[in-house]
């Protein structure tokens, strides 16, 4: 029951979907047109020729009406063949679930990680991936795929050093990256990395509901889709470069999303993708700030990584973290990211992207202390004094005020 809560609004605080800007809600909310009018043909040609600027790529981006997980579908059939090895790395449940699917297309994926539960709490491991890349000396694996944001843990992987290993072994292997809760909040550059094949979706950092989603692609991907004879229709390339020509797609494409992300990729760039990384950095800060004033763990335990878009945050042995969430949701009206896969009931998640500022990730951080402390956690401090200082000790350089 939606109503439930009288006053005031829900806070959306997972890590995606994330709370839409009303600009986005406004210019979606448009009347659906003709998708082979010329008012639509206009609109496509627009979005298509800028899209590229959030992905830092000057080469095409395919815009999917699909989740994420479509758009992983898309990356692999689109580039590879039935039985061909592809290297994954395990970072956490995004990385487990594009491992599955690669298993479930008839590849055959090999899972490279850290033993035990480390894997869940670092990125990749670049020299893990050049060392088996050099023992590869028939050269059969074909993709190394890695997720750049895992957002079931809050760690943010090092794209540029998978790049470079890849390099230094000498292999020629497709770089394929998820960047599905990465892009538009965390750095991401598609062509100066010579990523391959990026993934990405609407309902994270571009601050629009689920519904589309992403393939940028190299020109060394296009020469792979060729060549590559997983079976596709819907995901092809091919046929989606073509329409994209005049601005149209082969089938009817999510007109009012699109609204959404012509005026999502306008804030962006109006802002500048370097104030908005640190933003994210600057909320990210914050929000681990009142972790560590808890006393609690932060799920990544290495700071180099630390994600600016999440942040996971660990419970003491014996604490169910999703007793500790649904209390808050409860009572507060605030919901926080569940522990995933291996990660269920140790830890939830609070997520600082969308349409967020200091004051709401500062009533998340209460909502989290006052949940806290009514589930009978003992907090070694105020994490939302811890907080309160690091934000206002620590000023944003500009406000933006569309
Ligand atoms: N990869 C990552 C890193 C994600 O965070 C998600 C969703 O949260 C997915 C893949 C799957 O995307 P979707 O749920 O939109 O299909």
């Amino acid at each position: 029951n939606l109503d439930f809560h009288p006053t005031g609004r829900h806070f959306l605080q997972i890590p995606g979907p994330s709370p839409v800007p009303d600009r986005i809600l406004r210019a979606m909310s448009l009347p659906t047109i003709d998708h082979r009018g010329p008012e639509f043909g206009a609109l496509g040609r627009e979005l298509l020729g800028k899209v590229g600027k959030i992905f830092k790529t000057d080469k095409p981006v395919i815009i999917y009406p699909a989740s994420g997980t479509g758009a992983w579908e898309a990356a692999l059939a689109n580039t590879l063949s039935p039985g061909e090895q592809v290297l994954m790395f395990e970072t956490g449940h995004f990385a487990s679930l594009w491992h599955r699917l690669a298993l479930r297309l008839g590849l055959e994926p090999e899972f490279l990680g850290l033993p035990g539960a480390e894997g869940w709490r670092h990125g990749v491991q670049a020299d893990m991936i050049e060392a088996r890349l050099k023992q590869d000396t028939e050269q059969r694996i074909k993709a190394v795929c890695v997720v750049h944001n895992e957002t079931s843990t809050g760690v943010t992987s090092d794209i540029a050093a998978v790049r470079r290993a890849i390099d230094a072994a000498g292999h020629p292997a497709l770089l394929l990256v998820d960047t599905i809760s990465g892009l538009a909040s965390a750095d991401y550059r598609h062509d100066e990395w010579g990523v391959d094949v990026t993934i990405s979706g609407s309902q994270k950092g571009l601050m629009l509901p689920p519904g589309i989603s992403f393939n940028a692609i190299s020109d060394k991907a296009l020469a792979a889709s060729r060549e590559s004879r997983l079976p596709k229709s819907f995901w092809a390339w091919d046929e989606i470069l073509e329409a994209n020509q005049g601005g149209y797609w082969p089938y009817t494409p999510n007109t009012n999303l699109l609204y959404g992300l012509n005026e999502a990729i306008d804030m962006l760039l109006d802002e500048g993708m370097d104030n908005v990384l640190a933003r994210h950095q600057r909320w990210a800060a914050g929000v681990r700030a009142a972790v560590n004033a808890w006393g609690l763990e932060i799920q990544c335990q290495d700071p180099e990584v630390y994600s600016p878009v999440l942040t996971g945050v660990v419970m003491p042995e014996g604490v169910d973290a999703d007793a500790v969430r649904k209390l808050i949701y409860e009572r507060f009206d605030l919901s926080l990211g569940t522990g995933l896969g291996k990660a269920k009931g140790r830890m939830f998640r609070i997520g600082h992207l969308g349409d967020c500022n200091d004051l709401t990730l500062m009533a998340t951080l209460a909502g989290c202390e006052m949940g806290l402390k009514l589930s009978g956690v003992s907090l070694a401090g105020s994490g939302v004094e811890a907080a309160m200082a690091y934000f206002s000790e620590n000023p944003a350089p500009h406000v933006a005020r569309p």
